[in-house]
């Protein structure tokens, strides 16, 4: 299997099974419902853990989840500890929605402080990182390669950073540099103590301090967001190799998405919520949806594209209501995954199945099984069906004809199939 790396800008072979394949991918910052894009690194994690086992790769999938931020402190002045609380659990309940199961390890970045602590005490005693009142920054110069991951150093970037406050850059040997610590500030809620004082953990060690502590030194994958890139994971790598530690060996970075479409802007503004999202469209509808793009190409959520996913999730469900079909190759499904998790590629392929057995095999890959599960009949209606086949077969097509109108006045269309018991009840559209 190949997958497109972010680092050497080309595809890579996985190793063979069973692997193993650790994987890593950055989870959200909680302090509000989380937007729709933040749900599509959730999805595809998910979808390629799943795959992979299937192929018979030993699997580990950590997300983090970010309960330690500027942001969150901003959103909540005083009281973040409780909104990240509160928020963590709509982080769960949201991505519960969508019917993938869980990762493997959701750390939390207020659980994993001694393992964050300790990999700074490690960074500054190897004169990669320096304490500077109170707060502990990276020191980029003694890192060579940083900058190898994005293509970007760091120059100008860091230096127009809009929430670094002037102290903190005061505080800077050089303004590439980056906070691994941050002392405590007033009107902050939470805090612990380090070897530099009270204070609290930087965004970008969270994430190399939790990736290790449950996956090791080494793993196989690491993703996240495109926009994660720069500054995020180059600072990651730049924590954690200059450690001497081999960290993420492939980075899968998806596109983002895009709002687009007028009555969305209007009726729910710029910012659609994953929630609001399930809510409005089901999850059906969401996975087909991202499922038709592939995970590295930016996507548009728009009414529009959200109503082709309602009507392909309907073509599935109007395979299962059919007489069986025959028809389908579960290979070609291997060649679209295989070659870079090529989605579109195994959805257009599944649009072509007619098998039911393959098909929901297929698409509960994708936690799609449901649309497998059409509508049962009322006990009744079966009742009748039955006594239509029996009609048909001692040639009454009086009585047959009577019976099919009786269960249509029911709302019901009855189909004669060769399979057993003869007949298929489907709800009237
Ligand atoms: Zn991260």
């Amino acid at each position: 299997m190949r997958l497109y790396d972010t680092a050497t800008r080309r595809l890579q072979e996985l190793p063979p099974p069973p692997g193993p394949i650790r994987m890593y991918f950055c989870g959200p910052t909680v302090y509000q419902r989380i937007h729709i894009g933040n749900a599509r690194p959730f999805v595809i994690s998910m979808w390629l853990k799943r795959w992979l086992e299937r192929t018979g790769y030993e699997v580990t999938l950590a997300e983090n989840i970010t309960d330690i931020n500027d942001k969150i402190y901003a959103a909540a002045p005083g009281d973040s500890a409780r909104l990240a609380a509160e928020a963590t659990q709509w982080y769960l309940d949201d991505t519960g929605g969508l019917g993938l199961g869980r990762p493997d390890v959701e750390p939390k970045a207020t659980d994993a402080i001694p393992e964050i602590v300790g990999m700074i005490e490690q960074l500054v005693s190897a004169g990669h990182a320096y304490p500077a009142e109170g707060d502990v920054y990276y020191r980029v110069a003694s890192f060579p390669d940083y900058g190898r991951l994005s293509g970007r150093h760091g120059d100008e970037e860091a230096t127009r950073n809009p929430s670094e406050e002037a102290e903190e850059a005061a505080r800077k040997e050089d303004p590439r540099d980056f906070a691994l610590w941050k002392g405590h500030k007033e009107g902050e809620d939470t805090w612990w103590e380090s070897p530099w004082g009270r204070g609290r953990p930087g965004w970008h060690i969270e994430c190399s301090a939790m990736a290790e502590a449950h996956l090791g030194a080494v793993f196989e994958i690491h993703g996240g967001g495109l926009d994660l890139v720069f500054p995020h994971h180059e600072n990651e790598v730049a924590q954690s190799r200059s450690l001497g530690h081999g960290f993420a060996q492939l980075w899968m970075h998806n596109g983002m998405l895009r709002l687009s479409g007028e009555k969305m802007s209007k009726s729910l503004g710029n910012i659609v919520s994953l929630r609001e999202a399930l809510d409005e469209w089901g999850r059906e509808t969401l996975l087909v949806y991202f499922l038709g793009a592939h995970w590295r190409k930016p996507v548009d959520y728009s009414d529009e594209v959200l109503e082709q996913a309602a009507a392909q999730a309907e073509s599935f469900r109007n395979v299962f209501r059919s007489e069986p079909g025959e028809g389908g190759d579960w290979g070609e499904l291997v060649a679209a995954l295989d070659d870079d998790f090529n989605t579109p590629e195994a959805l257009a392929a599944m649009h072509g199945w007619r098998d039911p057995e393959l098909l929901r095999r297929g698409l509960e890959v994708f936690g799609l099984e449901s649309l497998a599960e059409v509508a049962q009949a009322p006990a009744e209606l079966e009742e009748l069906a039955r006594a239509r086949v029996e009609a048909r077969n001692r040639k009454d097509f009086e009585t047959s004809d009577r019976l099919r109108d009786e269960i249509g006045a029911a709302g019901w269309v009855v189909r004669d199939v060769e399979a057993e018991p003869g007949f298929q009840l489907v709800p009237k559209q």
